[in-house]
């Protein structure tokens, strides 16, 4: 695809929530699993031995580096979400079921930086500081669900289940995994390679995810049913993690049979 004006210099923004129009297909399960129920989701718990063992083969190793989660902010994003997506919510909300989601989609990112540390106190507080705070559209800090360090440690700053906001128009139904680097100086790693498959495998069969993409295809899905941001002026150029980290990526999860961008060539 044609890659848009981009600078690798910016975490991403994006937006909310809404109805589910797209089918939901069903578990990619890695065993052969008889008598095997459906995956949990945001409204329901593992529930069986059977998950409990998968569970524990395929979760990956992983640190947790929660983030704030305050009443602020889920607050704060329900308005982002009321702006963006044309939510009524009402006089009397109810902020974690509307900032809550089953994951479709899994959106990888690059962090623009070269820590980790840096890119988790980015995304720490609820607010966005300086000219992007003024309105009230814009208010909620930026948030992946991780970030994966050059190493190939994964940190996990929020729950699955948790509307971040890392990428506009999917931020309602998509996981977003960082990855401390750029494209210039400091290259995403193979170990970052491995902890992304390993990351993918795993929220791949714990939710009902149809797509992976890479952040640079996210305006391919705007005449898709998952695509929902009614400004139309909100869009950001960006190539993060870039065609070559996505098409390697997909080559270790093949057995998933995710879907990409609609627009792919093959
Ligand atoms: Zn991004």
């Amino acid at each position: 695809m044609v890659l848009l004006s981009c600078v690798p210099a910016d975490l991403d923004t994006a937006t909310p929530v809404g109805g589910m129009a797209a089918a939901v297909q069903g578990s990619r399960v890695a065993l052969d699993l008889s008598a095997y129920e459906p995956p949990p989701t945001a409204s329901g718990p593992h529930t069986t031995l059977v998950d409990e063992l998968q569970e524990a083969i395929l979760r990956p190793p992983m640190q947790e580096w929660p983030i704030d989660w305050s009443d602020e902010r889920k607050r704060l994003a329900a308005k982002y979400f009321e702006f963006h997506k044309g939510w009524d919510i009402g006089p009397d909300p109810d902020y974690d079921r509307l900032t809550t989601m089953d994951p479709r989609m899994i959106v990888v990112h690059w962090t623009a930086g070269a820590s980790a540390r840096s890119a988790y106190h980015t995304f720490y507080q609820a607010r966005q500081t300086g000219h992007r705070n003024r309105r009230v559209w814009n208010e909620v800090n930026l948030s992946a669900h991780f970030i994966v360090d050059r190493d190939g440690t994964i940190i996990r700053l929020m729950p699955e289940t948790r509307m971040g906001r890392h990428t506009i128009g999917l931020n309602h139904l998509s996981i977003g995994i960082e990855n401390v680097g750029d494209g210039e100086h400091f290259p995403l790693t193979e170990a970052q390679l491995e902890a992304n498959a390993m990351l993918v495998r795993w929220l791949a069969w714990r939710y009902p995810v149809t797509h992976l993409i890479g952040h640079y295809e996210y305006r391919d899905f705007e005449a898709h049913p998952y695509f929902e941001e009614s400004a139309h002026w909100f869009r950001t150029g960006r190539c993060d993690p870039g065609p070559d980290f996505m098409a390697r990526l997909r080559a270790q999860v093949a057995e998933l049979h995710l879907e990409g961008s609609p627009h792919a060539d093959g």
